[in-house]
């Protein structure tokens, strides 16, 4: 789940960006009202924390910008201020809630665990493939009857690969999703993740769900044995011309997947071209 932080106290976000990754949340923090603004309008949030005195543009008008542009993503409110009438105008505005500084962090867990939970009705708070089912509210995950141990990290990667299940997703891309950073230099960290994941979620069970798109990426989803069609794709776009030529491998008909073909097998595409693939064409 991804969180906006809207705070300009650098110690009050520091503290809430600790806690909330410490919990598995993606958190971006801006410490200005005109960023904020325009980072909750550019990105798809889950909620959004707001404080309410802010340079540049203050909370409330924050909330009455993002409410005029049809955004409903949920808002906590956040401040200092705890007189009545600044909470009835916060939600009347259309705050979901109200915390008010100092606040223990666990009560505002709470807080934004019950919002999340309420939701907006843009997304399921229990995603499902196959058998595995994660609760993201409650932070569980099982497959069929057993539940699953996972880290935070580990629940925010399969939450991810879930979410968009049947995509390929790229090193790079996970770590900017899980990490909330660049991980250009080493994307390594990814494969180790996903494969401490693989050895809870995919390992113990018949189907594997979690795959490896060599070149590519990793894949969620459920599997009747053949290859994904990216994999199809990615041949095309490889010096593998010379083995379809020799014969030694070939793309199924229904161009979701590559055979291997024995001793004697039939170099029966000439290189040319894949049949019924998506649109791919080899050499
Ligand atoms: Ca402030």
């Amino acid at each position: 789940m991804n969180i906006l932080v809207i705070e300009d106290e650098p110690k009050t976000s520091a503290y809430l960006r600790k806690g909330l990754v410490e919990n598995g949340f993606t958190v971006d923090v801006c410490g200005d009202g005109v960023d904020g603004l325009h980072a909750a309008l550019g990105a798809a949030y889950d909620l959004i924390v707001l404080d309410v005195t802010l340079p540049g543009q203050d909370g409330w008008s924050i909330l009455k910008e993002l409410r005029r542009h049809g955004l409903l993503t949920p808002v906590l409110f956040l401040t200092a201020r705890d007189a009545v009438p600044d909470r009835v105008k916060g939600l009347e505005l259309g705050a979901d809630d109200y915390l008010v500084k100092p606040f223990a962090f666990s009560e505002l867990l709470a807080r934004l665990r019950t919002i999340l939970r309420r939701g907006s009705g843009r997304q399921a708070d229990v995603l499902r493939v196959s058998d595995l089912e994660m609760d993201l509210v409650r932070h569980r995950a099982s497959r069929g009857e057993k539940r699953l141990d996972l880290t935070p990290k580990e629940f925010l990667l399969l939450a991810l690969l879930v979410r968009r299940a049947g995509e390929v997703l790229s090193r790079t891309l996970i770590a900017e999703q899980v990490w909330d950073m660049n991980f250009d230099s080493d994307t390594n960290v990814v494969d180790v993740h996903v494969r401490r994941l693989r050895a809870k979620v995919a390992d113990p069970f018949d189907k594997k769900l979690i795959h490896t798109v060599r070149g590519m990426g990793y894949v969620l989803e459920e599997r009747d044995g053949s290859a994904h069609p990216a994999a199809a794709l990615l041949v095309a776009r490889r010096p593998l011309d010379g083995l379809v030529r020799a014969g030694v491998i070939r793309a199924d008909p229904d161009g979701y997947g590559l055979s291997i073909l024995g001793a004697g097998g039939k170099p029966g595409l000439g290189g040319r071209s894949f049949s019924g693939g998506p649109g791919v064409a080899a050499g």
